[in-house]
């Protein structure tokens, strides 16, 4: 099937999508749709964002969508409000020649009652993210006893924010004559488990960049110990100069951190997280498209509905848990046609995590060293070279009448001083700073740990750049570590017992969030000291003070839709 004319697909669908310019199906296409169009049974698709899966899964189920009904037929559900816009979109452009096929979006974050009044179209078709839709089936406005197809598109995800329950009050809801494909990044024990309980005998399609990595795309990685690690962020800004990039962090709280480190240090940089309110998040990527910004700071979740096809990089500041997430957060570079580099900043006790990921995609990781300042400055040069050939707009406009008599200087004098001049500051920052190069790791550089060492570590950094009077120095962190105290003795801390462990996927940084969360109403940052995240449950040491507070916040929180408890251990 190398044409979309050879899949028996309508003249109307044809029609529509020879207009978007789609001239031959792509893999996962050429897979589901002559399966979605004859077979019965369910399908399980592995398959990332870009590979063309929406059309993959509504072309052949508008070829065979019943226009006389009235009744919603098609289900889809998906894990964010930006993707449900996104496939909303799709699928109005797929049916533009379908005169009588409706399609609704229901998502979160917008006025329930225009949602409900939109369904007086009587559509066909209803988009929605699980919690919406949950909400409109418990107001009686979804009628789905007619659904004769269901997809879960990117079920990871919804898995993984903690949408399992909703989706099968929603599954329950449909008749069980259905077709119910599930579409996913990425395959994991929970995706599996709802597929076992909730698909029939299905069909499996696995495509392109799951397994197979893109070979247009570098990847390397540097490593870094934990107190060193914004600074070599920088450091490998400052050298791939004209970047247009997102940076991938694991939680909420560092995507924020790392985002107003960068903007505080002069960045056109923002973060992209589910703790920011719809119109925030909006915002933020309508600049990123824009290239008002050009790194975008953002968690796995929150990066997934943004699509966009020229990003020149992809950071890993933190290492994902999941292989199969590393090759799909690298796969958002090096698209249509254009190279890409991938570059991960590994702790030094990631080298085995890192392994792992080697292995299991083969991907070959290359290690680099976190460049010099003299490099950078190299780089620096070079990307202003590049940029005079290849940006081609006016930003403003000046007469030439302001060019003085430049005659005293050569061509090549001129182009010196102009340099000297733009890449000022970046020289002055680097200037007399030590390498991060050669820097030899010990116990001392792990995250979590002797924190006095990371504030001493801080503190010699800070007084040199304040004797250079530099105004880039990293004041987020140097203003926290002034009022820091030394870390206290175990007799100060309290330890607890916490109900969620590994098995609920719980991780360090999750468990720094939580606690970090439950005393953000103090003005002061508790001492935190120990962490143990065991298979089912956890322990946690904070400084005594702050103990009932802890108690009390972790009371009001979920954790992926978790209850948590907190107790004074033994
Ligand atoms: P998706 O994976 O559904 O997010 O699709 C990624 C992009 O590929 C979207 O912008 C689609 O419009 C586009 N696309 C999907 N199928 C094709 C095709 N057969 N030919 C060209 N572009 C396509």
């Amino acid at each position: 099937m190398n044409l979309f004319t050879e899949t028996n697909l309508s003249p109307e669908i044809l029609k529509a999508i020879g207009e978007l310019g789609f001239e031959s199906p792509t893999e996962i296409q050429k897979q589901t749709i002559p399966f979605i169009s004859t077979d019965i049974r369910d399908l399980i698709a592995l398959a990332q964002t870009g590979t063309g899966k929406t059309a993959a899964f509504s072309l052949p189920i508008l070829d065979m969508i019943d226009e006389g009904s009235r009744k919603i037929q098609f289900l889809v559900l998906c894990p964010t409000r930006e993707l449900c816009l996104q496939i909303t979109k799709d699928i109005k452009n797929y049916s533009k020649y379908m005169q009588n096929i409706k399609t609704t979006a229901v998502y979160g974050g917008s006025s329930i009652m225009d949602q409900i009044r939109s369904l007086r179209d009587k559509p066909q078709i209803i988009v929605g993210t699980p919690g919406r839709v949950i909400d409109m089936i418990n107001r009686k406005a979804l009628d789905f006893s007619e659904v004769q197809w269901v997809v879960l598109d990117e079920a990871d995800e919804m898995l993984s924010m903690g949408f399992k329950d909703d989706l099968e009050t929603i599954l329950s809801e449909t008749p069980d004559t259905k077709q119910t494909y599930l579409f996913s990044a990425t395959m994991n024990k929970e995706v599996e488990r709802i597929s076992k309980n909730y698909l029939t005998t299905p069909h499996r399609i696995s495509v392109g960049s799951i397994n197979e990595v893109k070979k247009n795309i570098k990847h390397e990685y540097y490593v870094v110990g934990y107190r060193h690690k914004k600074e070599a962020l920088k450091r490998l800004i400052d050298a791939n100069p004209n970047q247009y990039s997102i940076l991938f962090c694991r939680t909420r709280m560092e995507t924020q951190e790392v985002a107003d480190f960068l903007m505080q240090n002069g960045y056109a940089a923002d973060a992209l997280h589910g703790d920011l309110s719809q119109a925030q998040r909006d915002t933020v990527m309508k600049k990123f498209r824009l290239k008002n910004i050009d790194i975008l700071v953002a968690t796995d979740v929150a990066a997934r509905g943004l699509d966009v096809n020229s990003l020149t990089h992809v950071i890993h500041y933190s290492l994902p848990d999941d292989p199969e997430v590393f090759v799909h957060r690298s796969g958002r570079t090096g698209r249509a046609g254009k190279d890409g580099i991938s570059m991960a900043l590994i702790k030094p006790e990631e080298q085995r995590k890192l392994k792992q990921i080697k292995s299991s995609t083969k991907i070959d990781i290359q290690e680099k060293k976190i460049p010099t300042g003299e490099a950078i400055i190299k780089s620096q040069v070079a990307g202003v070279f590049e940029a005079l050939f290849t940006v081609h707009e006016e930003f403003f406009t000046f007469d030439d009448a302001l060019i003085p008599d430049l005659s005293e200087f050569s061509k090549e004098e001129l182009v010196h001083k102009l340099l000297q001049l733009q890449l000022r500051d970046v020289a002055m920052f680097y200037k007399d700073k030590n390498d991060l190069a050669d820097q030899k790791f010990n116990a001392d550089d792990r995250g979590g740990d002797s924190r006095r060492d990371r504030d001493r570590g801080r503190d010699r950094d800070r007084g040199r750049d304040r004797d250079r009077g530099d105004r880039r120095e990293f004041s987020r962190d140097g203003g926290r570590d002034r009022d820091r105290k030394p870390r206290r003795n175990s007799g100060d801390m309290v330890r607890f017992f916490f109900n969620l462990g590994k098995k609920d996927q719980l991780k360090k940084m999750d468990m720094l969030e939580i606690i970090n969360k439950s005393t953000a109403k103090s003005k002061k940052r508790p001492d935190i000291g120990d962490i143990e995240i065991l298979e089912k449950f956890s322990f946690f040491e904070v400084e005594k003070s702050f103990k009932d507070e802890v108690l009390r916040g972790m009371q009001s929180q979920k954790f992926k839709g978790k209850e948590m408890r907190a107790e004074i251990a033994g």
